[in-house]
């Protein structure tokens, strides 16, 4: 039988249906049936003392402590819901509700290193993702800016310059690291080195080792140059990329979905900028949507007004959650 979902957000987007209330990435403590929690960059989720159910992966608890965020007990399995993996980072899941809603959380278009691409699902209503849904964001093929970033790499090594690669610390770090291991030496900023570490305990292969950044200084590493370094995504005004620049000369890499704008670039004062995303470019969401095939489309995050105006276009009806959105941090 369908099922009717009431469905609202505010703390996360809750989901109401048969008597039954799940809140789906809520930020801060709220009373619920079941609470899910798609993936480790929910900085925030309070564990609500009432007796709601914590749904997750086991990955996503375990990044999730690993950042000081218990998430105490947590169910890996539940009558009625499906995770389906997201692609977005290590653990990350949607989840489909009585094989009807499908919620997707942030959400993956392509495979990338050993990440595959969300899956689409058969749904009669999807929540998506809207991050990047506006025309202009088409990301390149990681192999073409894997190509890109190594044939600059090997340009700077070959005059001995240091390269920093920069990305979000839980989740495009590891992809930097995995995608560009062949250079050595590679030294990591501890919050890399430390998300590295997590992702090898839940049997990541990351291929390439890395030296974390305090022991390479105490040994005097650094003064050997060229090298690459993974460090988490910041402007190249902060204290520390201003030092490495000072000491080593360094040349700055950032990677993001945003990077297909020119202006991301000079804006985070990176000497370069490529995007490689853990989101969905535009066109990815829609072949996804399509694939999804729903009767009804709720975007959240991002661009989901004009991506629900575009998904009305092409005959889907969409309509965008609003208010959902607290801040850019919120949908890394
Ligand atoms: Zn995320």
């Amino acid at each position: 039988m369908a099922e009717n979902f009431i469905i609202s957000q505010g703390n996360g987007i809750s989901v109401q249906y048969n008597g039954k209330k799940i809140v789906l990435d809520p930020s801060s403590s709220v009373d619920a049936d079941v609470i899910f929690i798609s993936h480790a960059h929910m900085d925030h989720m309070h564990r609500p003392k009432q007796n709601s159910v914590v749904l997750t992966s086991h990955e996503t608890a375990y990044l999730a402590a690993q950042r000081d965020n218990e998430l105490g007990a947590v169910e890996t399995e539940l009558e009625g819901y499906e995770m389906i993996d997201s692609g977005h980072i290590l653990g990350s899941r949607g989840l489909l509700i009585e094989n009807e809603l499908y919620y997707t959380g942030d959400i993956a278009g392509r495979p990338r290193g050993f990440l595959p691409r969300g899956k689409p699902v058969k749904c009669k209503t999807l929540i998506l993702e809207s991050t990047f849904g506006e025309e202009e964001y088409r990301f390149p093929p990681i192999a073409i800016v894997q190509d890109r970033v190594n044939k600059l790499i090997a340009d700077l090594f070959s005059r001995g310059i240091p390269v920093l690669l920069m990305g979000y610390a839980l989740g495009k770090a590891q992809i930097v690291s995995y995608l560009f291991s062949s250079w050595q030496p590679m030294y990591s900023h501890e919050a890399v080195f430390k998300m590295n570490g997590a992702y090898r305990t839940l049997n990541v292969d990351l291929k390439g080792e890395s030296i974390e950044i305090s022991k390479a200084e105490e040994e005097g590493l650094l003064k050997r140059m060229p090298w690459v370094m993974v460090a988490p995504m910041s402007s190249g005004r902060s204290k520390f990329v201003k030092s490495l620049k000072e000491k080593y000369g360094v040349v700055t890499i950032g990677f993001s979905g945003w990077a297909v704008n020119e202006s991301y670039k000079h804006s985070r004062a990176l000497d370069y900028a490529f995007p490689i995303s853990d989101h969905c470019d535009f066109y990815e969401l829609v072949s996804f949507v399509k694939e999804c095939a729903p009767e009804k489309v709720y975007t959240f995050h991002g661009s989901a007004v004009s991506l629900a105006e575009h998904l009305r276009e092409i005959g889907f009806d969409a309509e965008p959650l609003l208010g959902a959105q607290k801040s850019l941090k919120s949908f890394i």
